[in-house]
């Protein structure tokens, strides 16, 4: 993770910021990094988000996991400022829990860029809507939970992932 410096919060900055180059900077994604195309498909769909959503996901909350059809080893370094309370003293030594909120991608070969930035839409909305929109959350034996996420996409206007929510 880069750490930014503080930046003038100008009309140029800004239009920078809303661009792809913006969002590629401030993007934190690991994994098949070499794929500038899935790359440029997250950056696309993060700036059809409304522009509150963009900046909650950018700003430090989420890591996006690009996998190759392979799997994928790779080594997550990162920079994480914590408080004081999230350090816990063990004896001489220190303990430390890393929250970190993270979006796994794994597109199909030949997928529609279209239906790619769908999914990608897809989990930021389990994200943002938090707890109570985990996957597999069932009542009435419906899955509400993927029915909720995708309500959300719908009003971010992308296309709904699932065609039916009754298991
Ligand atoms: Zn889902």
């Amino acid at each position: 993770m880069r750490i930014k410096e503080p930046k003038k919060r100008d009309a140029e900055f800004e239009a920078w910021e809303n661009s792809i180059a913006g969002v590629l900077n401030d993007l934190k994604i690991w994994g098949a990094t070499d794929d500038e195309e899935g790359k440029i498909i997250i950056a696309k769909t993060l700036l059809r988000l409304p522009c509150k959503i963009r900046r909650r996901i950018l700003d430090s909350e989420v890591v996006f996991i690009l996998i190759d059809a392979e799997g994928m080893a790779d080594t997550l370094t990162f920079s994480k400022v914590v408080s004081k309370e999230d350090v816990e003293t063990i004896g001489d030594n220190y303990c430390i829990t890393i929250r970190q909120p993270v979006i796994f991608l794994r597109f199909r070969p030949k997928e529609k860029e279209s239906s790619k930035m769908d999914l990608i839409a897809h989990e930021i909305a389990h994200h943002i809507a938090g707890r109570s929109l985990i996957r597999h959350r069932l009542k009435g034996g419906y899955n509400i939970g993927e029915k909720k996420a995708d309500d959300l996409v719908m009003s971010w206007g992308f296309k709904r992932c699932y065609k039916s929510y009754k298991l």
